[in-house]
């Protein structure tokens, strides 16, 4: 069997790659710390519990599993967190991936397919997103993955490992089958967010700021599914095990919608109304983040099917009336 490390197959995004994974013939070894994921997400492959910091540890399941490359997602993921905590992600996201990449590079795993975020980019306006942009991340998540990228293209120019960064825009929706989907603990994601307030699990949904500088006054993302975003990290892996060169991919369908449009379509979608509360901005928040580019389309041969918003709502909403995690 042909073994993936996947750190962060616990979480919401990890978890679909292992699924994705497991279909394209691959065993997924997941790798989480459990500070954010959920051991009962783990359906695919062999769970190995264990910090991204621990080293002897890392060095051990690389030794036990001999992974071909390593799928990396672990990473703490909260724009507005980062603004009040910034240490720990500077801890966690940076010094993790050194300790992960330092462990790969040791154990001969020499392919990483690298989960990066369009927050890299920063608050421009008027400039078209492409992977060619420059990076000015405006909060500390951002940077910390900007960080990372950079210290990939180090260990490539020092030890040859080679990488796929995949910048994503806002990822969406859920499995289909609702084997899998989000669930973070806080929530602070605005689809799953929107939905509890449809089900009343909360009394409404604040929209964070209604005076920026865009069509309705909220901010403008690009929402791409779970599933079309998973199937371009296994298109990723192939272009790595083809032997092609490093490669920075956005993940973004190129659209972008409004909280309004989207708490709208929410409601369309569900057929039930979304309770709202205006309040302030967030502070790290971009005004619009709208992915300019089609090179994944292009060069990887990436298909998104299921990146409509109402097919992303739709799915993220069997999965939230599964109620998997209402415990
Ligand atoms: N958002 C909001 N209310 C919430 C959560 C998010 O208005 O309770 C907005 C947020 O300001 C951003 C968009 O929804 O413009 C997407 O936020 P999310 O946290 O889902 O993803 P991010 O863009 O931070 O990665």
């Amino acid at each position: 069997m042909t073994h993936i490390l996947v750190t962060g197959g616990a979480g919401y995004i990890g978890s679909h790659a292992c699924k994705a994974l497991a279909a394209a013939g691959y065993t997924p070894i997941t790798y989480d710390n459990l500070s954010t994921g959920w051991q009962d997400a783990v359906k695919f492959g062999p769970f190995e519990q264990g910090d991204l910091t621990d080293r002897a540890r890392l060095d051990q399941v690389f030794a036990a599993y001999q992974p071909v490359a390593v799928m990396h997602f672990a990473a703490l993921s909260q724009v507005g967190e980062s603004m009040q905590n910034p240490g720990l992600y500077w801890h966690n996201n940076v010094a993790g991936s050194l300790s992960l990449m330092q462990a790969a590079v040791a154990a001969g795993c020499l392919d990483l397919v690298f989960s990066s975020t369009c927050a890299t980019y920063g608050d421009q306006d008027n400039v078209v997103l492409d992977e060619t942009c420059a990076q000015f991340p405006i909060n500390a998540y951002g940077a910390s993955k900007r960080a990372i990228e950079d210290m990939l293209r180090d260990f490539e120019g020092a030890y040859g490992l080679r990488h796929v960064i995949f910048r994503y825009f806002n990822v969406a929706g859920a499995d289909p089958e609702a084997q899998v989907g989000e669930f973070h603990q806080p929530e602070t994601h605005l689809i799953p967010l929107i939905l509890d307030a449809i089900d009343g699990k909360r009394d409404a949904l604040t929209i964070f700021g209604t005076d920026y500088d865009t069509p309705d006054g909220t901010c403008v993302r690009d929402y791409v599914h779970v599933c079309d975003l998973v199937d371009a990290h296994v298109l990723g892996l192939n272009w790595l095990e083809n032997g092609k060169e490093s490669r920075v991919f956005n993940l973004g369908t190129g659209t972008g919608f409004s909280v309004r449009e989207v708490t709208d379509q929410s409601a369309a979608v569900t057929n039930r109304a979304v309770p709202i509360v205006e309040g302030p901005r967030r502070p790290g928040d971009c005004t619009r983040l709208v992915s300019g580019s089609t090179r994944a389309v292009a060069e990887l041969g990436w298909k998104p099917t299921r990146s409509t918003l109402p097919q992303m709502i739709g799915d993220a909403w069997r999965w939230h009336q599964t109620g998997h995690y209402d415990k």
